[in-house]
């Protein structure tokens, strides 16, 4: 019999405000997209069930509530973190340049075991307005650069590459776990 508990994820989506966090925490939870402006999804987090190497795992989603002013948010927001989501918007190109303040804020906030192993995956958002980033290749050396970090450009809007990147998530917040 199967005795192993299931496993309850959980990750951490950061990134400049109207970048589109809380557009693809919804896509991807509940496939839904909507163009008027919420700074709150009146939530702490939300959940999808996905498998990972034949195994079920809760992916408990936390967004920030508008609050994106660093030090905001309390250490309960980052407690217990097996994966952070960086955003950013490919229309917007200074929001790539707050990445490495965002990652900061989380390794001081969060301040996991290894610094230079916690998984990360990073978000370039909005590519059905731009196909593709202008930082695309700065980003990608970015990442390169930081050790364990994917990158992924998605559209909350259309879907595109949404499913994609947060297999990613839950696969990398496994091996954290
Ligand atoms: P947050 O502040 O990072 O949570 O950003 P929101 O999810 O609230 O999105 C900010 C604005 O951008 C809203 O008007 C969204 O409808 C819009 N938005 C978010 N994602 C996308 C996207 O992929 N494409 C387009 N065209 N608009 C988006
Ligand atoms: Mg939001």
């Amino acid at each position: 019999m199967e005795t192993r508990k299931r496993a309850f994820l959980k990750v951490i989506i950061l990134g400049d405000s109207g970048v589109g966090k809380t557009s693809l925490m919804n896509q991807y939870v509940n496939r839904r997209f909507s163009n008027e402006y919420k700074a709150t999804i009146g939530a702490d987090f939300l959940t999808r069930d996905v498998t990972v190497d034949n195994k079920l795992v809760t992916l408990q989603i936390w967004d920030t509530a508008g609050q994106e002013r660093f030090a905001s948010l309390g250490v309960a927001f980052y407690r217990g973190a097996d994966c952070c989501v960086l955003v950013y918007d490919v229309t917007a190109p200074n929001t790539m340049d707050s990445l490495d303040a965002w990652r900061n804020e989380f390794l001081e906030q969060a301040d996991p075991l290894h610094h230079d192993e916690f998984p990360f995956v990073v978000i370039g958002n909005k590519t059905d307005i731009q196909a593709k980033s202008e930082k695309n290749s700065v980003t990608q050396s970015w990442c390169s650069g930081k050790g364990n970090v994917s990158y992924f450009e998605t559209s909350a809007k259309n879907g595109s590459r949404v499913e994609e990147a947060f297999q990613t998530v839950a696969q990398k917040a496994l091996e954290q776990d």
